[in-house]
């Protein structure tokens, strides 16, 4: 099944924790990495007294269940938001499960498609790179539709490729 990821953060080299995350995700047993969009520059919903994020999305082809899936982005997002020592550092990656096909999941522990992408800018305009015409089960709506709608929040701007 061919799935789409959003990935962010802001702490430390952002650029270069987000390669590192799609390192980590490709050598998942079980996921491929096939394309990358663009890095973006976002601003922070919510708390706004942060530095800004860079967020990029993903997409992947996967023979993993939802929560199969879950379990190794937590993993990931463990392995690289722990500090040197026995204290948990800051968290360096968050990745989100956005898409998986035409899937509609809904447990306690996650919600496929991803709860809120549909406000999100920083989720949209990276996914609809990958993926304008990818339709969202929930609303039948494409990325692209859902990107135009005035309920999207957060100003992004394009940063660069992730490989440069
Ligand atoms: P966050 O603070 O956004 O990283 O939230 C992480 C928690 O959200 C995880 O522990 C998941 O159990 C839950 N969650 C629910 N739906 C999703 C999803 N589509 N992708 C990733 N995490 C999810």
């Amino acid at each position: 099944m061919i799935g789409y990821l959003s990935l962010g953060g802001n702490v430390g080299d952002a650029r270069a924790n987000l390669r590192k995350a799609l390192q980590a995700l490709d050598e998942t047993p079980g996921v491929e990495v096939l394309r990358v969009s663009r890095c973006y520059l976002t601003e922070p919903v919510g708390e706004l007294n942060q530095p800004v994020f860079r967020n990029l999305a993903a997409e992947i082809k996967t023979g993993l269940a939802p929560l199969e899936l879950l379990n190794a982005v937590k993993r990931i997002e463990q392995a690289m938001g722990r500090a040197p020592g026995p204290r948990w550092g800051p968290r360096l990656i968050d990745i989100d499960i956005i898409l998986m096909d035409d899937t509609v999941f809904e447990t306690p522990e996650l919600t496929v498609p991803h709860a809120r992408f549909r406000e999100r800018a920083f989720v949209l305009a990276p996914l609809a790179e990958l993926a304008a015409d990818a339709v969202d089960p929930v609303t039948g709506l494409t990325v692209l539709a859902l990107a135009a709608r005035p309920e999207v929040i957060g100003r992004v701007e394009i940063d660069d490729e992730i490989d440069s």
